[in-house]
This record gives C-alpha cells, sequence and structure tokens, in this order.
C-alpha cells in the first residue's frame, strides 16, 4: 500500500482488545509523518504493541479541536501525511474528528478513511433485536435537553443505539425504563475485554442484573423500537 502525501488518514483502532486493528491501520501508522491523537498514552501503547516506530504525536482533545487546526494545515500543506486515531475505535464516533475532518475537507485536501471498530456495531452485529434499521445516539445530553431527547427516541419506530459510562448507567436504566416501557434491552459491558458481558433481556432485568453484577467499565446499549400497543 503506498500512503499518500498531503493527506489525512482516518484510522480507526481497537475498543479493547488490541488485535482488533486492521492490517491497513498498522500500515498507515507505520508510515504516516504525524499522528493526532487524544491520549499519547493510549496511542503509545498501541504503537508499541505493532513495532511503529517513534514518531511525532499531536495532542487534540474534545471541545478544544480548534487548537489542533493550524498545526494540521502547515503540515499538510508541507506535504506531510497525517493519520487521526481516537483513544479507542472509530474517530468521530462519539470521539473528536468531526470538526477536524470538516476543516480539512474545506482547505481541499484528501481524507481517507481506514475503517475499523466500533462499540455500536460490535453490538449491533451479535443483536438478537431487529437491526435492519437503526438509530445511533451515542451518549445523551447530561443535563439540559436529555427529557426532550428521551421523548423523542422513545417514539422512534427502530432500535436506539446508546453509549454510557460505568458511573451513570444505572441512572440511565432507570430513565430508559421510564420513558421507553420494560422493552427488550442488548446490552454490551466492556466488549472485546477480559470482562466482556453481553446482556439480553428486559429493562427491568438489566437493572436487576447489574445490580447484583459488576457495572465498572464502558456500555453500548441497543433498545427496541417503539411497539405499537
Ligand atoms: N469512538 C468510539 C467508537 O468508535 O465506538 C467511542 C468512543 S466514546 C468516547 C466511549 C464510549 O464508547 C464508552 O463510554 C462506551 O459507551 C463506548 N465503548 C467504547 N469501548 C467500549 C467497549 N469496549 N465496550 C462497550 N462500550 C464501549
Amino acid at each position: 500500500m503506498k500512503i499518500k502525501p498531503s493527506t489525512f488518514y482516518v484510522v480507526a483502532t481497537p475498543i479493547g482488545n488490541l488485535e482488533d486493528i486492521t492490517l491497513r491501520a498498522v500500515q498507515v501508522l507505520k508510515d504516516a509523518d504525524i499522528i493526532i491523537c487524544e491520549d499519547t498514552r493510549v496511542t503509545g501503547i498501541l504503537l508499541a504493541r505493532y513495532d511503529i516506530p517513534k514518531k511525532p504525536l499531536l495532542p487534540h482533545y474534545k471541545n478544544q479541536e480548534a487548537r489542533t487546526i493550524a498545526p494540521v494545515m502547515e503540515h499538510l500543506r508541507s506535504g506531510k501525511t497525517l493519520a487521526l486515531v481516537s483513544d479507542a475505535g472509530t474517530p468521530g464516533i462519539s470521539d473528536p474528528g468531526y470538526f477536524l475532518v470538516s476543516e480539512v475537507v474545506k482547505a481541499g485536501f484528501a481524507v481517507v478513511p481506514i475503517p475499523g471498530v466500533t462499540a455500536a456495531t460490535a453490538l449491533l452485529s451479535v443483536s438478537h433485536i431487529p437491526n435492519q434499521h437503526f438509530y445511533f445516539e451515542g451518549f445523551l445530553p447530561h443535563k439540559k435537553g436529555r427529557q426532550t431527547r428521551l421523548k423523542f427516541l422513545a417514539d422512534m419506530d427502530c432500535g436506539v443505539v446508546f453509549y454510557e459510562s460505568t458511573h451513570r448507567i444505572m441512572k440511565f436504566l432507570a430513565e430508559i425504563l421510564e420513558y421507553f416501557g420494560d422493552r427488550e434491552i442488548l446490552l454490551g459491558r466492556e466488549l472485546t475485554k477480559l470482562h466482556e458481558t453481553v446482556f439480553r433481556g428486559t429493562v427491568s432485568g438489566a437493572i436487576a442484573f447489574f445490580d447484583e453484577h459488576s457495572q465498572k467499565g464502558e456500555f453500548v446499549v441497543y433498545i427496541h423500537g417503539k411497539i405499537d400497543s
């Protein structure tokens, strides 16, 4: 594979198990001049695992993406190849990426996807709940607009995918029970990791299960669409 100069590659990385990365992603990370990442330590572990030679890491953070634009443009203008990664999964999917990508596109440089893992599609791939159509919500807003969003989503005629953190999962499930009712749910905790758990059942069943089992880790949740009564 030949990497192109003045090109911005968007590279998916694992969501846990470091072996979940494509051969092409490893090659692009090896060949890129600069890697744009979130936590340099997290990316450093991945690079070491695949013997990727040390190279400049340009950190960029959620809500501060504008800061990265000037150096990114400068590098692209000087012919450098850049690779954007996030801490886990696909950049731009509930992660920084969109803003940088849109600016790079506006400036007329090529943006190339190097596809791979996303927690949402990993869960959907093992879904027993219909998934021909689905809606990806990701994280709900923490405060303002949360109830409005929940009401809107509860009315959808397809399943809805949510991301949730360890600290909020029980509150989230209680809200889902309140707004969606006791629907069928598929819940993935720590997918691809040592303590991977896949729960299938009802929302009330999930609450009872995670009351008794560890709530530690990262959660991706898929809820059945509205069922007309
Ligand atoms: N860019 C990532 C992707 O492609 O899925 C998502 C990043 S977002 C900041 C992190 C959230 O994704 C977590 O809070 C959790 O909801 C979900 N997530 C990431 N890794 C996961 C895993 N191994 N198992 C379950 N959910 C995960």
